[in-house]
């Protein structure tokens, strides 16, 4: 009945430190708990990952963090949601918006079923994102979020950010060493020492002795020290259903330091995979993930070369091997996987670190514990985390198997029903006759929620059955609701400020604490 007093964490990547700190604001200092962090000098941190979700925003805010120094530090800017480019027919002219707000009115009014009946009348109707949300239009604007009298973490739109993920990196263990009082120790783990019991009894480092722990928190990335090699969870590969498995990342300069910073995560699609551009204050971070049963590294590189252009011919990107797939089990007697250590799927939607932050947040609240009832926080854990994971998997899906492209076989192949997982297969049966609504997603522990499904389905071009019509007696609350977008439009594009020039500010005045 020994109550959990010590907490090991293996690896000081995004991953290490977000436990760390998520952790420690809730059982830091006088709570009992000790948590120790150690880190590797030698193996680097993987050093992508700069897309966010908008549960950033309390992530830090609870941390203690000073958004305004965020900003400062970690060469941040705001994201309103993605822009998917090419992604449906592989045009010039092709695009749609998953942007972060609900449609106007969701869910208690759903207005897919309305604009899909204007749309099928009218050629010249908007997008479906554009509308229903007013966030399109100052993404096209290349408007920041808020303005500078919006106290921290507030917004006038829902963010995220993009950050630097070096940067974060050493930002959050300052932070964590500093405020929160997390013990850090850099050095090499040589070795795992179990317990008779089959648990971690303590890790051997290179120059520091064993550092023991009631509760170990694997985040040594891909290789997965603790869980994967020491405690013998095998992985379980998702390939079969996401063909993503290399990534060519590079750094671009902007050629003027003054140039726009773009609110959105662009997302182009490719021959063999799809490219992510990310604007951060002082450069653009720019990967092609691409499926290496498609198309050669080589051939890649030529694609991300013609996308970022002939001025560029000098940067070398740097290749990165993703084994696409989870752990069985996240969580096996004292030690629990967050992060790569866990597994990994690709960049698109961002849903890494969100995960980090949310399965952070499970073991936070999870505590206090005793020895005796780590099997069955471990059991709760693993069905939490597994749900989020074929979620995760679904909608990633959803992406590719929606697409019209047909210019190579990676497109093809992705619409393999064989390769489609049959949760996706059900819930796309049904939205033939009505829009993803919430009663599709009752789960606690949902991923993305039902109108991120209609901005991707509709973007895409699905098309509920024509003979659903929408309920007669809501359409006088349809009709304000979408006038009441171009209200919101009008307002914001004319008040909220560039993404730089609000960034430039903060730098210099700060925000307002709340
Ligand atoms: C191409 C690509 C793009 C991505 N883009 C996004 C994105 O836009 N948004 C998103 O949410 N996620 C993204 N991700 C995922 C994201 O990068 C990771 O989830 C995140 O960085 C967390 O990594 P980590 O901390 O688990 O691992 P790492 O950063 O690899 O850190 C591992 C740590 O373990 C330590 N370590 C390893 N072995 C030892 C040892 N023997 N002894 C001591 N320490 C050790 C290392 O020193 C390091 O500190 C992307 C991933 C890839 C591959």
């Amino acid at each position: 009945m020994e109550p959990i007093r010590s907490i090991c964490i293996v690896g000081g990547g995004t991953a290490g430190w977000l436990t760390a700190g998520i952790l420690a604001a809730r059982h830091g200092a006088g709570s009992g708990v000790d948590i120790t962090l150690v880190e590797s000098e030698t193996i680097g941190i993987i050093g992508v990952g700069e897309g966010t979700w908008p549960t950033m925003r309390s992530t830090l805010k609870k941390m203690g963090i000073s958004e305004t120094d965020f900003f400062r530090e970690c060469n941040a800017s705001f994201k309103h949601g993605a822009k998917f480019a090419r992604w449906v027919t592989g045009q010039e002219s092709d695009f749609y918006y998953h942007p972060l707000m609900l449609p106007e009115g969701f869910p208690g009014l759903d207005l897919a079923p309305f604009w899909m009946k204007y749309s099928a009348e009218r050629r010249d109707a908007p997008s479906f994102s554009d509308a229903v949300c007013f966030q399109e239009a100052v993404c096209e604007s290349g408007l920041a979020p808020k303005l500078i009298t919006t106290p921290e973490y507030a917004g006038v739109a829902n963010y995220a950010y993009h950050l630097d993920a070096g940067r974060f990196a050493v930002f959050l263990r300052d932070h964590c060493v500093g405020k929160l009082g997390i013990r850090h120790i850099v050095d090499d783990v040589t070795e795992v020492v179990k317990s008779g019991t089959g648990d971690i009894d303590s890790v051997q480092t290179r120059n520091h002795g064993r550092i023991g722990g009631d509760l170990f928190i694997d985040c040594s990335g891909f290789r997965s020290l603790l869980l994967g090699e020491a405690m013998g969870v095998p992985f379980v590969d998702r390939s079969d259903v996401l063909f993503i498995d290399r990534a060519l990342a590079i750094q671009v300069p902007y050629e003027d330091p003054q140039s726009a910073i773009t609110p959105y995560t662009v997302s182009t699609a490719q021959k063999h995979g799809w490219i992510w551009d990310i604007g951060l204050q002082s450069r653009r971070g720019v990967g092609y993930v691409f499926s290496s049963n498609h198309t050669t590294s080589e051939a890649a590189l030529e694609e991300l070369r013609t996308y970022i252009g002939d001025g560029h011919r000098d940067l070398q990107p740097r290749e990165i091997k993703i084994a696409c797939g989870h752990r069985r089990a996240f969580w096996k007697g004292n030690c629990v996987a967050v992060g790569l250590a866990g597994g990994f799927l690709e960049p698109l939607e961002a849903s890494a670190l969100v995960l980090i932050e949310l399965s952070a947040d499970l073991i936070s609240t999870m505590l206090p514990a005793t020895r005796a009832t780590l099997p069955i926080l471990a059991k709760r854990y693993n069905q939490t985390t597994q749900y989020r994971w074929d979620r995760i998997i679904d909608f990633l899906k959803l992406h590719y198997i929606l697409s019209q492209r047909t210019d190579s076989s990676f497109w093809i192949d992705n619409r393999d029903p064989g390769s489609i997982p049959d949760s996706l297969k059900e819930q796309l049966e049904l939205w033939r006759y009505r829009a993803p609504g919430d009663p599709d997603f009752m789960s606690n522990c949902e991923m993305f929620p039902a109108a991120s499904y209609q901005y991707v389905l509709f973007g895409m071009g699905f098309r509920m059955n024509a003979d659903q019509q929408p309920p007669e007696r809501l359409f006088g609350s349809a009709q304000r609701a979408f006038a009441q977008n171009e209200t919101l439009k009008t307002r914001w594009t004319k008040t909220l400020p560039k993404n730089r020039e609000l960034i430039d500010k903060i730098r210099d005045l700060g925000l307002q604490k709340i």
